[in-house]
């Protein structure tokens, strides 16, 4: 059974849906939603409403928090590997890594292509 969590959105509690009301006739009010599991925000916010309050409140802070680009990234040919299937092939031919700025295709085996670690987060070859 997973653990309920509550929706993140900072004003979740004012929208007004029967979902969300709770307590007896003489004292309602309005909780956060919570669920097992939510589709926006990360698996965090309840509604594209609710995540859209998440950015506006906290957005510039998390910038501030973890940075903003101050250069443009680049990309080339070192950082521009992508793994890719070719669901019409068969076996171990249907595996290959692509540069989309080369258009360079090498082979992989199925076991490098559901590795995570075959290219790194920024697009580099790692095998
Ligand atoms: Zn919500």
């Amino acid at each position: 059974m997973s653990e309920l969590k509550y929706c993140q959105g900072p004003r979740c509690h004012t929208y007004d849906t029967k979902d969300r009301k709770r307590g007896p006739k003489d004292n309602k009010r309005n909780e956060t939603r919570r669920r097992s599991s939510f589709y926006y925000l990360n698996g965090n916010a309840c509604s594209m409403q609710c995540q859209g309050d998440w950015f506006n409140v906290y957005g510039t802070r998390a910038l501030q928090h973890f940075g903003y680009i101050t250069q443009p990234k680049v990309l080339t040919q070192d950082n521009a590997w992508r793994v890719q299937r070719d669901w019409r092939r068969e076996g171990n031919d249907q595996y290959f890594v692509y540069n989309y700025l080369t258009e360079e295709r090498r082979p992989l085996t199925q076991q490098q292509y559901d590795n995570d670690n075959t290219i790194t987060d920024d697009g580099r070859l790692a095998i």
